[in-house]
């Protein structure tokens, strides 16, 4: 008795899951009670700020918010989107047509390939990259084509490469400055060679801007946006989850081109309810209360950055010190391999580092480490890392 459970071909074939064997080796090492530093979770250790947490207590208690949220958001969010917006990049955008509230930036990611892509189309990839690029195009039915970002090009998809037979067929491209898991940033040029490749080819430019809000040493990094023609071929992504310490509450929004932003919005009326109403208005307030926050978030991770960074480099492992994200993306030493090198140091530091390959084949020959552990916990990490290297 019982029916064979047989997946999907799209299922099967997104790209395997590398962590498997590191995630296992953790959980052994915590269970054998080790003293086990994670740098492996891209998810800040410290919590939301209180005063956006009574924002939530305080809408939740109105009945109002406990109905389904309208399909595009409170307009008094996306009103305050635009407004944050204009102030920090300077860039205007229509709250009503150009702003639209996500349940986090990942639904939307997942979901924005499925208004454009038919059978056979391609979607243009960074590689390594955040997981979820590949598979919304797979879900969709489009094909995959990766652009490797090298070290050599400062992370950056060499776009003239790309054959014109692919182009041909491409029909979005996703992008993620500040980037993770590299941490490289890009300046408004490539912005701008990005926008005239878009229209020349016909592609829409989704840009994810997650970590837009932690950078260093006095950068401010820009919006795709901010680029003349930019919100004629694309959006961009934001979410409130690394900026406010909200990984957990699923909220975030995507900005841009209103006519990609409609077909998003068709889209999610078929498949979700909105974000509950009670979040949407902690996220007003959060808004309200961004300078303050982010500055704290700033000063918070350049300060571990340069903890872990410098030590890391005193010890002669050398690596460049990241402009921005929470992220350190470091060559690997010598003999190892990305995994080999993971493996050894969960195994003799009790340090859990990412393997680079784990976010594509170009991620081989780095680490990715997360500065979501306190300074202490950080100089603990150097500490080990020097026994055994
Ligand atoms: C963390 C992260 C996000 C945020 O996703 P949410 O769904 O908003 O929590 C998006 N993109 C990248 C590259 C990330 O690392």
């Amino acid at each position: 008795m019982g029916i064979k459970v047989e997946l999907s071909n799209k299922l099967k074939s997104l790209p395997p899951y590398l962590f498997v064997e590191i995630d296992r080796a953790k959980k052994e090492a915590l269970r054998e009670g080790k003293d086990i530093i994670d740098l492996g979770v891209g998810d800040p250790d410290r919590p939301t700020p209180r005063f956006i947490t009574k924002a939530l207590h305080k809408a939740s208690l109105d009945p109002k918010t406990h109905k389904y949220a309208l399909d595009r958001g409170l307009s008094e969010l996306r009103v305050e989107i635009a407004r944050w917006y204009k102030t920090r990049f300077g860039v205007k955008l229509d709250p009503d047509k150009e702003v639209l509230p996500l349940i986090g930036s990942k639904e939307g990611i997942a979901h924005i390939p499925l208004a454009f892509i038919n059978g056979g189309d391609i979607g243009l990839v960074p590689d390594p990259c955040y997981p979820p690029y590949k598979s919304s195009i797979i879900f969709a039915g489009g094909q995959v084509h990766i652009m490797p970002l090298l070290e050599n090009n400062h992370f950056l998809p060499d776009l003239p490469l790309i054959k014109p037979g692919i182009l041909a067929k491409a029909k979005v491209l996703f992008l993620n400055y500040p980037n993770n898991p590299t941490a490289a940033v890009c300046d408004s040029s490539f912005f701008k060679k990005v926008v005239r490749f878009a229209d020349e080819h016909n592609i829409i430019v989704c840009h994810d801007a997650a970590y837009s809000e932690i950078s260093f040493d006095g950068l401010n990094v820009p919006s795709f946006l901010e680029t003349d023609g930019a919100k004629e071929v694309g959006v961009e992504f934001h979410s409130f989850s690394k900026t406010f310490n909200m990984t957990g509450w699923r909220l975030g929004f995507v900005c841009g081109n209103q006519d990609i932003i409609a077909a998003l919005t068709k889209v999610k009326s078929n498949i979700d309810s909105g974000v509950f109403n009670a979040i949407q208005i902690a996220g007003i307030e959060a808004m309200r209360n961004s300078d303050r926050v982010i500055a704290d978030l700033k000063a918070l991770y350049e300060k571990r950055r340069n903890v872990f960074v410098d030590g890391l480099n005193k010890i002669g492992w050398k690596m460049p010190k990241p402009k921005a994200t929470f992220y350190v993306w470091a060559p690997v030493l010598g003999r190892y391999t990305s995994v080999s090198l993971a493996k050894e140091f969960l195994e003799k530091a009790g340090v859990v580092i990412t393997p680079g390959n784990g976010f594509g084949e170009s991620g081989e020959g780095f680490v990715r480490m997360a500065l979501t552990v306190d300074e202490t916990r950080l100089k603990e990490a150097v500490e080990r890392i020097k026994r055994i290297i």
